[in-house]
């Protein structure tokens, strides 16, 4: 008894100083959760450590929220820092995917669970779960938006209407990037293939059109070498673009090349960040997709809560998110397109307040 009673303190003690002195052992609450966010130059990822960090409060954890700055260093010596402290869960959206594979050795050694939020982490077998949208259906969202701007119905070789488009994908270390391309690829290719879209630059391939950091400033200086490298009395009719921070540097480099108005191309975006959602409503940037954080965070925050309280996180794919060393299993949320005929959605789901469009 003696044995079974130091055993039992022993463990209780591990994890009084693992889990910090909230940590509850026989609820399995309490203690402090690592949110390890890339970025603070993009409204999302401040929503999303906002949100986390509010939710799982209310669920009875402390947060320790932290930004990498798009600096990969920044973000291990962030998730190293957690793993000292103790942290019970680490929930981390990746600066680059395939960068995390020593950390998270090290934080599956010490026993604390990882989730990987909204970009899958990839090249290691501890990333427990992952929480995003269905990032496929993003890009073919964005594709088929531009479809049907330009009204194209079906792919016809002989078709008379011809329409140049130019293309933009993420980040080459992101995951999600290649799936927002493919997405958009799958719907655009069979209209590049019939003549009816051209690429008047020819960077057709994902890795000639990527942006690092998904910067919008390289997105506003690639838009414009191209309007001048390939574009004479041409104009451009769309542009796929797979985030709102490009969309808005995209929309500079058309306008200082002289596009106005109804003379500006159909240009796509992603996150409905609310410089977007007002370019919109002004009829400059086109379309944007619109993804609740406050979802993913919801979903992160019931994934985090049942691995630390025993009990099974809800998972709607696991066949798809194969990271190279596991099938990570996951809950994808369902993307919307929103153009000006919907901005309203994002008052009626209280995103933004009639207020903050205007
Ligand atoms: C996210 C997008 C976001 C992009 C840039 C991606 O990983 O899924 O929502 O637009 O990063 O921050």
């Amino acid at each position: 008894l003696a044995a079974v009673l130091l055993i039992g303190s022993l463990t209780a003690c591990g994890q009084e100083a693992r889990g910090g002195s909230r940590y509850k052992p026989d609820t399995g609450k309490g203690g402090t959760i690592g949110l390890a966010m890339p970025t603070k130059s993009s409204e999302r990822w401040i929503a999303d450590g906002k949100n986390m960090a509010e939710q799982f409060r209310k669920a009875g954890y402390k947060t320790d929220l932290q930004y990498g700055d798009d600096k990969v260093e920044n973000q291990v010596a962030q998730i190293e820092n957690m793993i000292t402290k103790g942290h019970r869960l680490l929930v981390v959206a990746a600066i680059n995917g395939s960068a995390l594979t020593e950390v998270l050795k090290r934080a599956h050694d010490a026993g604390i669970p990882v989730i990987s939020y909204d970009r899958l982490i990839l090249g290691t077998p501890y990333v427990d779960y992952y929480a995003s949208f269905d990032n496929e259906k993003v890009g073919r969202l964005q594709g088929q938006y531009i479809l049907d701007q330009l009204k194209l119905k079906k792919p016809d070789k002989g078709a008379s209407e011809h329409y140049s488009i130019e293309l933009f994908a993420g980040s080459p270390n992101d995951n999600n990037t290649k799936y927002f391309w493919s997405g958009a690829m799958k719907v655009l290719k069979p209209y590049f293939d019939s003549g009816q879209l051209v690429v008047r630059s020819k960077q057709t391939k994902m890795n000639q059109a990527t942006t690092q950091d998904w910067n919008g400033g390289i997105a506003q200086k690639r838009m414009d070498d191209l309007i001048s490298k390939s574009y004479g009395d041409e104009k451009v009719d769309a542009v796929l673009s797979p985030y709102d921070g490009m969309s808005i540097g995209i929309i500079s480099a058309l306008k200082s090349a002289g596009y106005r108005g109804k003379d500006l191309p159909v240009v796509t975006g992603q996150d409905a960040e609310l410089a977007s959602v007002k370019s919109i409503i002004r009829g400059e940037q086109t379309q944007t997709v619109f993804k609740d954080t406050r979802k993913l965070a919801k979903q992160a925050v019931q994934m985090g809560d049942a691995v630390l309280t025993g009990k099974k996180p809800q998972v709607n794919n696991t066949t798809d998110y194969d990271n190279g060393k596991r099938i990570v299993p996951a809950y994808l949320l369902d993307p919307v397109s929103v153009d000006k005929s919907n901005t309203g959605l994002l008052v009626d789901e209280g995103y933004f307040t009639a207020g903050q469009l205007k």
